[in-house]
């Protein structure tokens, strides 16, 4: 029997059009590319959408159609998050921090036609735009009284983009199961994989994540997403701070320390999120010059495990409350997070704080189920461990262009590569990895294309790479190698062949030559004993 309400589909137009409306005057605040502090209102900010959208369809931009954009969270992206996505085209956004080889691949991969790129990064485009095969056009994300003498094609200034352009658009609406911004992660083995978000998919996930017991936001709120706008879409931000009429500052591309707090105190944030590596600098920087950040209330820290020492450092010295968040590009973000129950709040407050140390609960919107290695259903223990997996409308089910390559399990459930345990409070804690990744900064390493590139110099016979614990990055990438009989292995001359494939940040930290790798029965080399092995071992 069919229910009898409508059809109305989550658009996400629709919460730009709402913040204009209910909360028109709240502050979008950004630290522009070009220097100077830029601000204006969600009112300014979706009739400059509304002119970005009637540009990109004066340019022959069709539904379905890739825009590029290489760039930092600032009012001009922000714009194009509502601009692109809002005619049904689609938002690629494209770290930077990738090298240079997947940047060409995604770009491609995408077929992206027209590319919006921050002055920070016009020399990156120039440098791969030969193998570009797609984009006709770069837009820079500037003025014309900033723009750089440039071999860009085609290139235009943002605002010359816009200029002539109505700032006004009827919004289409059409099915919400269409495609609104694609980002790719490039963890595990081969190629990047492209995550297609949808509209539908975009606004329940804000719905979700702004719940009291998730991120707890709300019009009084003021928003800074250091998170990147070009990695899962800075955590969402851009679209749960319009919806819930918050204040919206953007870092631009300053993510150093002094920066941050400066922000933090001039504008009142009391809200941000960011990866491990970004708070441990900050939080240094706070207590070596004996510095505060009082409006600050809360914060979501994620990507990787957050140490207990820096929830503590939050709470007893700037009574900021840590709510860890554990999620995937894949998840849109949000999968758990750690947040007090009435239940737990109940209970002895060391308790509680080790409950809050665990990577938290998953939030109405998405489910999570831990498979044991028998491949029975955990039980909530908080001992035995198993494969952590999530069902959820705003979980991908599989990659674009691999549509007949689904890794979902035959009730739909998505395969994270994550191990994990969980509780009888419903609390859930990362314990290991079966993806061979390093995760250095909030970013990825590839080991196996490390271990692949160091098995192809003339004087390794095998190669290891896994991650060790390192106080700023997380973690960081150790070597191991077992020279061949052919050759004389030097390191130095390893990494100096290793350095012309890779990011800079990607490479080994340090490259130990061993007589053999421990392996397992059916001869691959074991990982989980070489990380017990190097568990406590301090890079020199
Ligand atoms: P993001 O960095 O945006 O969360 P990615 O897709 O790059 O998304 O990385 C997701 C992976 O990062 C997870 O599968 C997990 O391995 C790791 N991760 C994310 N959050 C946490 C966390 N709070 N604790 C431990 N690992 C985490």
């Amino acid at each position: 029997l069919p229910g009898l309400m409508q059809d109305a589909p989550l658009m996400i137009s629709s919460l730009l059009r709402y913040a204009a409306t209910y909360h028109g005057g709240r502050e979008v605040v950004t630290r522009t590319v070009e220097g100077p502090i830029h601000r204006y209102t969600y009112r300014d900010a979706y009739r400059r959408a509304a002119k970005a959208a009637n540009a990109l369809l004066a340019e022959g931009i069709k539904p379905g159609d890739r825009i590029a954009t290489l760039a930092w969270n600032t009012y001009r992206h922000f714009e194009l998050y509502y601009g692109v996505s809002g005619i049904g085209a689609v938002l690629h956004t494209v770290n930077p921090r990738l090298f240079d080889e997947q940047i060409k691949y995604i770009i491609n991969h995408a077929a992206d036609r027209i590319m919006f790129v921050d002055l920070t990064f016009v020399e990156l485009a120039e440098k791969l735009q030969s193998s570009f095969n797609s984009v006709e056009r770069y837009v820079i994300l500037t003025d014309a009284a900033n723009m750089p003498d440039t071999r860009l094609r085609d290139a235009v200034s943002y605002e010359e983009f816009i200029e002539g352009s109505n700032d006004y658009i009827e919004w289409p609406e059409f099915d919400e199961t269409i495609a609104s911004s694609l980002c790719y992660t490039s963890g595990t083995t081969g190629d990047p994989k492209g995550v297609l978000y949808s509209h539908r998919s975009t606004v329940i996930h804000a719905l979700a994540a702004a719940q009291r017991g998730a991120l707890d936001l709300g019009a009084e709120d003021v928003i800074l997403p250091i998170a990147p706008m070009y990695h899962a879409n800075a955590w969402a931000m851009p679209y749960i701070a319009p919806m819930v009429g918050a204040k919206l500052v953007l870092p631009g591309p300053k993510m150093d320390p002094a920066s941050i707090i400066e922000l933090i105190n001039q504008e009142q944030t009391t809200f941000s999120c960011a990866v491990p590596t970004v708070w441990t600098m900050v939080l240094d920087h706070l207590e070596r010059h004996g510095m505060r950040i009082d409006s600050m209330k809360r914060t979501t820290i994620g990507g990787s495990a957050v140490p207990q020492s820096m929830i503590d450092r939050f709470r007893e010295k700037y009574g900021v409350t840590v709510a860890q968040l554990w999620g995937m590009t894949e998840t849109s973000p949000m999968g758990t997070v750690s947040s007090l129950t009435p239940e737990v709040s109940a209970l002895p407050i060391e308790v509680q704080r080790a409950q809050l140390s665990k990577q938290g609960r998953a939030q109405y919107g998405i489910e999570i189920k831990i498979i044991d290695p028998n491949g029975a259903m955990a039980p909530r223990d908080g001992e035995t461990s198993g494969d952590l997996w999530v069902k959820s409308p705003f979980a991908a089910k599989c990659y674009y262009k691999c549509e007949d390559e689904t890794p979902l399990d035959e009730q739909g459930w998505f395969p994270t590569g994550d191990v994990a345990t969980w509780d009888r409070y419903g609390f859930m804690k990362i314990t290991d990895r079966t993806k061979d990744v390093i995760k250095s900064g909030g970013e990825w390493i590839s080991s196996i294309e490390l271990e692949n590139a160091a098995t192809g110099h003339e004087a390794v016979a095998q190669a290891a790479v896994i991650g060790v614990y390192h106080p700023k990055w997380e973690e960081r990438p150790l070597m191991l190698v077992v020279p061949s009989s052919s050759a004389d292995l030097d390191t130095g001359a390893l990494l100096e062949f290793l350095a012309g494939k890779f990011a800079k940040w990607q490479l080994p930290d340090d490259i130990i030559i061993v007589d053999e790798l421990p392996l397992t029965a059916t001869g691959k080399i074991k990982k989980s004993a070489i990380r017990e092995t190097y568990r406590n071992y301090k890079f020199p």
